[in-house]
């Protein structure tokens, strides 16, 4: 088969993937019970045919809109079935050209979900579900030992970085009692410390702060945000710190120090 449909074959499996964990996302965030019943219509509480459950193609169809109430099915839907697809397919790729085996390809899928569930529940009901980041703590510690060589060393590195990362947030998190950022953030700042491990990590942070100011300061300047007293989430951020920490770590620090 050719690797053009083997990564389109991954996009569809990841879109598959992206819309049961948009379903994830919804009950962490709102305390319904994972896993159990099947998908309704947030308005209408109608529960949703087959026909309306395919990834991407059904929210097409339906131009975004409840097939009985006509309502509005929120964006985040779509957005999330797309990044899982475009997640899965690029992994994939990734992994095909970088030499990765299946399980190292599994567990970077596990730690790049659990980031994109992260994102959305952060940005849409200003949550980060535990699940997920014990999800990614627990790839990073298998991938890391999936790498027999300088087996300790990679580990005690990663393992000090996420500590180091997290008393950083912790100290951040207790001088503005909460309001700069949720305790949420502290346990993400782990993970992503763990996962990624001394350079990239540095990376992520800056990544992470540099967009995260330049948004704050854009809702601001558009009257979306005051000054004072609103606060924005900065789960998503730390998510988009991680992603380009992890594929671009490196090559920006060498813009850096060269
Ligand atoms: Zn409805």
């Amino acid at each position: 088969m050719s690797l053009f449909f083997l990564s389109l074959f991954a996009f569809v499996f990841g879109a598959c993937l992206g819309s049961f964990l948009g379903v994830l996302v919804d009950r962490a965030s709102t305390g319904e019970q994972v896993l159990r019943g099947r998908s309704k219509c947030e308005h209408c509480r109608k529960v949703l045919e087959t026909r309306d459950l395919i990834p991407i193609v059904s929210y097409v169809l339906l131009k975004g809109r409840c097939r009985h109430c006509n309502s509005k099915i929120p964006l985040r839907v779509l957005l999330i079935e797309v990044t899982g697809g475009m997640i899965a397919s690029g992994l994939f790729l990734y992994a095909y050209f970088t030499g990765l085996n299946i399980i190292e390809l599994i567990l970077l899928l596990a730690v790049f979900f659990s980031l994109v569930g992260i994102f959305f529940a952060d940005f849409s009901y200003g949550i980060i579900p535990d699940e997920f980041v014990a999800t990614i703590i627990l790839s990073s510690l298998f991938l890391l030992i999936s790498y027999p060589q300088n087996l300790f060393q990679n580990l005690i590195v990663n393992i000090i970085t996420g500590f180091l990362v997290f008393s950083f947030f912790l100290v951040i998190f207790l001088l503005t009692r909460g309001r700069g950022m949720g305790f949420g953030d502290v346990k993400l700042s782990f993970a992503i410390g763990l996962f990624l491990g001394f350079p990239k990590t540095i990376v992520a942070l800056y990544v992470a702060f540099l967009t995260g100011m330049f948004i704050s300061i854009i809702l601001v300047l558009l009257g979306k945000k005051k000054l004072r007293g609103d606060s924005i989430a900065f789960g998503p951020f730390l998510v988009i710190g991680a992603v380009i920490g992890y594929f671009f770590g490196i090559q920006i620090l060498n813009l850096f120090f060269k």
